[in-house]
């Protein structure tokens, strides 16, 4: 089980923005901007790459969330939304996720 798994079921404490049926964000534990959000699908899907095409409406669902958290969380002046996926993509947590990075000026391109 991942550790996303774990803070959706609530067996490790998380600090959560914003929860709802299909979805949780919370704030990034090691975080790399001043405010970094992960959003991640309740459905257990190890990564992008694991996208079945019915789960179209639930992507659409968590780009809305995305929109929505960074408007409340005041990213007024622009922000970043990275999806890391596979061992090339840097991704360490097998359980989909978005980082959601803003409140400084992002650097271009990523390491
Ligand atoms: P990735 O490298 O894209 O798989 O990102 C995984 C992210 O999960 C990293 O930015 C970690 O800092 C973050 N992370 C790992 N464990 C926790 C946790 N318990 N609570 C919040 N964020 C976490």
């Amino acid at each position: 089980m991942t550790v996303f798994q774990k803070i959706i079921d609530r067996e490790i404490p998380a600090d959560i923005v914003h929860e709802d049926e299909l979805c949780l964000a919370f704030r990034d534990i090691n975080p790399r901007a001043p405010t970094h959000v992960l959003v991640i699908p309740k459905k257990p899907i190890a990564s992008l790459d694991h996208l079945d095409d019915g789960d179209q409406a639930l992507v659409g669902h968590l780009l809305l969330v995305v929109r929505d958290l960074a408007r409340q969380l005041g990213l007024d002046n622009g922000y970043r939304l990275v999806a890391n996926c596979g061992s090339d993509g840097g991704q360490e947590v097998a359980h989909l996720h978005f980082h959601l990075l803003g409140g400084r000026r992002l650097t271009w391109p990523p390491g």
